[in-house]
């Protein structure tokens, strides 16, 4: 597809979601600006709703503030608080482990760039783009979860198995102005109109536009 055509589209998905709540990161970071809150949240959020992910944030960030607290927050403590997210023991372990690393050895300060960022255990290329695209404002990343993965293969604009794969390729057809907003609004609009199953391709904005690759069923 011509450059001009996937801005459009792009443009057009930006108007669309604004009908829709933001995303869980956008509502983290307008609220905190805090980078260690979007990290935190971010992992809490693995298979877990945004709705519930939110609540359980925001009530573990009334007790702790930072690193140093979190790292001393007694575990069956933290698993009591984070417990309606799902996984909460393997999340309790990996966000207890990285607060205590983040205090001894980073100087309580998450790290600004991908590379110190994926040396801390539990944190990948999704997450560190997260982190620097909602809690330092980066316009260098375009964060690939499922829904950023899915949205660019079906609209027939790039063919690729893994999200890392297709972060590296939308660098290549997005002109860079827009990579900061992709997450936020392909994430919404995935949720509500590209769905996994079953999406809504005949009121579908776009759908002059997409290819519509493998899909199976719509609505
Ligand atoms: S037309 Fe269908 S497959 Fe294409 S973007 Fe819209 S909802 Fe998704």
């Amino acid at each position: 597809m011509e450059q001009k055509n996937i801005v459009k589209t792009i443009n057009l998905i930006k108007e669309e979601v604004k009908k829709y709540n933001n995303s869980l990161m956008t509502n983290v970071s307008n609220s905190s600006k805090d980078p260690f809150k979007v990290l935190i949240s971010c992992i809490l959020s693995l298979r877990t709703r945004d709705e519930t992910t939110d609540v359980i944030t925001e009530k573990l960030f009334n007790k702790i503030k930072t690193p140093k607290q979190l790292a001393n927050l007694n575990i069956k403590k933290l698993q009591e608080i984070i417990k309606p997210v799902n996984y909460y023991k393997t999340k309790a372990k990996t966000i207890k482990g990285i607060s205590q690393l983040l205090y001894t050895k980073y100087n309580s300060k998450v790290p600004n760039n991908r590379e110190e960022l994926q040396k801390l255990k539990g944190i990948g290329p999704k997450t560190s783009a997260i982190v620097l695209t909602y809690g330092f404002s980066s316009k260098m990343e375009i964060p690939t979860d499922v829904h950023v993965h899915r949205l660019p293969n079906r609209l027939g604009w790039i063919t690729t198995k893994t999200p890392e794969e297709t972060e590296s390729k939308l660098k290549k057809i997005i002109p860079n102005e827009y990579w900061q907003d992709i997450n936020d609004s392909f994430v919404t609009f995935g949720k509500n109109i590209c769905t996994p199953i079953s999406p809504f391709c005949s009121t579908c904005v776009i759908k002059n536009y997409c290819k519509q690759v493998n899909i199976r069923s719509k609505r």
